[in-house]
């Protein structure tokens, strides 16, 4: 990815792409302590807008914030770079990748002494899990690997080190075939995907399962929660285990880069009808509607470039 024309925002300027680089002693690098967010624009029927790029960047201070790196930045100062690096890459519809680390002053666990830096980059990327994924739905696999412990790495930060978790994970399901992995809890519960959230249907209820399993708070299950009331369909959190899974009518995974995802199989398992099923693409209709700027109702989501 480094070999591109464009511009990157570092450290509150744009940089050319191919110059956007770190040194190899970068405290981030070693031991993994650093927040990112993965945010989209869409080209909206008003034009290029990105969507909750409030929320996103509220989680990514609060995510610097349980690290307790002070981002040398302003709210409003990462807001702006967001929107400069989709105008400057010229983009029309996009992920976003703002990232804040720990700089190469000095080694040691200690990250005192060090400068925090932060960078914004953008470009284009369609659905995340295909869009076969997004029509058809996806095969997953419960993973053997299990989810962080809450009191362990901090689930609620957007944190690098988390995705260790997620790429051993995601690893393991597609060396076996499978395009994505279901992680469990420690307690055995299921908590989240390898980069999304999770939602199960039954009876006409949709299930997701509440924080305490270690799932992010992520902003596209909080997205889905105002699409389900708007529908009249109620929507539980609690503890979900994996034969419910098995057992749902319908499942799907939400998140920024893969926004709303039918699964249709868990462990080689059908769930309900074996593909997108009538709840989950009503959900997604809703989705896509709200992001590409179809309902006014949350327009306020959207904040053109
Ligand atoms: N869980 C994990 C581990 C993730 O990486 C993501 C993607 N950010 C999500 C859930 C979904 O969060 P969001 O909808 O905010 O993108």
């Amino acid at each position: 990815m480094a070999d591109r024309d464009g511009k990157i925002w570092m450290d509150g300027e744009l940089v050319d792409w191919r110059d956007a680089k770190i040194h190899v002693l970068t405290h981030t690098l070693h031991y993994g302590c650093g927040a990112f967010e993965g945010v989209r624009a869409y080209n909206t029927v008003n034009g290029t807008a990105i969507f909750r790029l409030q929320e996103h960047t509220d989680r990514l201070f609060n995510s610097a914030k349980i690290l307790r790196m002070a981002i040398p930045f302003s709210k409003e100062q990462v807001s702006e770079a967001q929107k400069q690096v989709v105008k400057a890459n010229k983009l029309e519809s996009c992920y976003i990748r703002p990232l804040t680390w720990i700089g190469s002053q000095k080694l040691g666990v200690s990250p005192k002494g060090n400068q925090i830096h932060m960078m914004v980059a953008a470009w284009a990327w369609g659905a995340y899990l295909g869009e076969e994924g997004l029509q058809r739905g996806i095969r997953v696999k419960t993973s053997s690997y299990t989810r962080h412990h809450v009191n362990i790495t901090m689930t609620q930060a957007k944190a690098v080190s988390n995705y260790s978790n997620s790429i051993l994970a995601n690893m393991e399901a597609l060396d076996d075939g499978y395009d994505e992995a279901l992680l469990l809890d420690s307690s055995g519960f299921v908590s989240e995907g390898a980069g999304e959230n999770v939602f199960v249907i039954k009876d006409g209820v949709v299930y997701t399962p509440d924080l305490s399993a270690g799932a992010l708070n992520g902003i596209t299950r909080n997205t889905v929660m105002h699409i389900c009331k708007d529908l009249g369909i109620e929507l539980v959190q609690k503890r979900i285990t994996r034969d419910e899974v098995y057992i749902a009518d319908e499942a799907f995974f939400t998140g920024t880069a893969a926004e709303v995802t039918p699964i249709r199989e868990l462990d080689r398992v059908q769930i309900g009808i074996g593909r997108r099923g009538p709840v989950t693409e009503k959900i997604q209709n809703a989705f896509f509607d709200i992001v590409n700027g179809r309902n006014p109702k949350y327009a306020h989501w959207l904040t053109r470039v």
